[in-house]
């Protein structure tokens, strides 16, 4: 669909652009050269732009500022995507914008930002950003990471502090232009995704470019420039610094958004797997067959996500870490028995969540998960009862069908519990990464207590109700 896309927004043969050079305060690895692309030879129809990052646009325009929108939106539109959300970058300084907007709020301290709100959607408005440090503060560096910026600058300062040229694209209000100082619009249009400047400068300044890179190549379809790919190779090891909460979050935006499968490929091409789930790459080169069941829940996750069917981090991660924990298991079980499954579980999520913070109300029910997985190997007709009735029972069968995908020993146990579910076989791996909501993963934060029976004084009548007998 894509390259259809492209064929017509770019191949209807229209004049080069326009190009003017405008000078800035800037890096000195890199020259922002204004190129400005008017109406008529790009495809972004202001039909596609929210109505309220429109208004946006416009009060702040009205109030005698420079507003543009950018990044991901102005990139996406091109590309005849429809943004997930609309950013917006302007001279105004926050506490300016605050002011002509009654539904503003200022978040963030370490990067100050507004965010106007309409209903559900949230307009992001950022003060273009600068690249001299003026000394007040404002901006520190540790390692050489950024991590805090309260400079502002001027919009070619802004562009350069970018990440890729693809996302350093700006469209202007007021004469439907869009702004290109980095050759942005030109990579776009052959589907590279390249670094602004120098890459290992770039990797440096922020490791978690590296895992954008592998994020936008696997949604876009687009190739990434030689000089970032030789520069991953070098500093891929960074990752392991950077805070793991970021990387949360990266891993969502992998592995959620309908791309997930790619974005695995991509990542293990660029060999970036080690970084983010070291024990699942270290269990992959043991054993390849391990990545049948990460492959098909990842696919199986962005097919429900094309739906848009609910998913869930807890069983995404069940998957990612499974080759991880069968590992962990094989190496107890001798010495602990079934309890290896327990403390297998708790050493694969205590390594991980060091890498990336993995929150509790997705670590615990994900374990809930791997635990069942043994009690439904097992097929025991006895305890089928009580299984059936476990909250976590849906997941951890789903989970079952796509470990029975990789090893035909496990067909039979799919069978049986599958039997014991009306109506549950033909949709079953569509279903599969599996709404457990966060309600339900309350429960799993709270385990069940059991109830003791309390023992009858001789002699006493029986008052045993429903009630008494539920914990059993
Ligand atoms: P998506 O569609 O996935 O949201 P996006 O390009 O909008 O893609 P965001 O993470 O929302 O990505 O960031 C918005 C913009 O902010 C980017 O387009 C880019 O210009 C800039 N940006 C984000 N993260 C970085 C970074 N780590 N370094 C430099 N620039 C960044
Ligand atoms: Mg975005």
């Amino acid at each position: 669909m894509l390259k259809r896309l492209f064929d017509r927004a770019f191949r209807r043969g229209k004049p080069a652009p326009t190009a003017s050079a405008v000078s800035g305060s800037l890096p000195d690895d890199v020259e922002a050269k204004l190129v400005s692309i008017p109406r008529e030879q790009h495809s972004i129809s202001r039909r596609n732009i929210s109505p309220n990052a429109l208004r946006v646009l416009y009060k702040l325009r009205d109030g005698g500022f420079a507003a543009y929108l950018v990044g991901g939106a102005v990139r996406d539109l091109l590309l005849d995507g429809h943004p997930k959300d609309f950013d917006v970058a302007t001279d105004a300084h926050p506490e300016q914008v605050k002011q002509l907007f009654r539904n503003c709020r200022l978040i963030g301290r370490r990067f100050r930002l507004a965010h106007v709100h309409f209903g559900a959607e949230i307009i992001e408005v950022a003060t273009f950003r600068g690249t001299e440090d003026d000394g007040s503060g404002a901006r520190e560096l540790v390692d050489g990471r950024i991590v805090r910026d309260n400079v502002y600058g001027s919009i070619e300062e802004d562009a350069v502090r970018r990440d890729f040229t693809i996302n350093a694209l700006y469209y202007a209000v007021e004469d439907f232009s869009v702004r290109d100082y980095v050759g942005g619009f030109q990579d776009v249009q052959q589907r590279v995704l390249r670094l602004i400047g120098d890459p290992d400068r770039r990797f440096r300044e922020d490791p978690v470019r590296m895992l954008r890179a592998a994020r936008f190549s696997a949604k876009l379809g687009f190739s990434i420039d030689p000089a970032a790919v030789s520069a991953m190779g070098r500093l891929r090891q960074l990752i392991v610094g950077a805070p793991p909460a970021r990387l949360f979050d990266e891993s969502i935006k992998l592995f959620m958004a309908g791309h997930a499968l790619q974005s695995f490929r991509v990542l293990r091409e660029l060999q970036l797997l080690d970084s983010l789930l070291p024990a699942t790459a270290d269990a992959m080169r043991q054993d390849p067959a391990a990545l049948v069941l990460v492959e098909s829940a990842l696919q199986s996750t962005d097919e429900r996500v094309r739906a848009g069917k609910p998913v869930t981090p807890a069983f995404l991660f069940a998957a990612l870490l499974w080759p991880a924990m069968q590992a962990a298991v094989a190496r107890r079980v001798a010495s602990e028995g079934l309890d290896a499954w327990l403390s297998g579980a708790q050493e694969v999520v205590s390594e991980q969540c060091a890498r990336i913070a993995l929150p509790k109300r997705f670590s615990l029910p994900m374990q809930e998960i791997w635990l069942l997985q043994p009690r439904l190997d097992a097929c025991a007709r006895k305890r089928a009862g009580r299984l059936l009735a476990h909250p976590r029972f849906r997941a951890a069968y789903d989970f079952l069908l796509f470990r029975a995908r990789g090893d035909d020993r496990l067909n039979a146990a799919a069978e049986f519990w599958t039997g014991l579910q009306p109506g549950a076989a033909p949709d079953a791996a569509v279903r599969t990464v599996v709404a457990t909501d966060s309600a339900s993963s309350d429960e799993a934060a709270a385990p069940r207590k059991r109830r003791r029976r309390r023992r009858k004084p001789a002699g006493a009548k029986s008052s045993t109700t429903p009630a008494d007998s539920a914990g059993d």
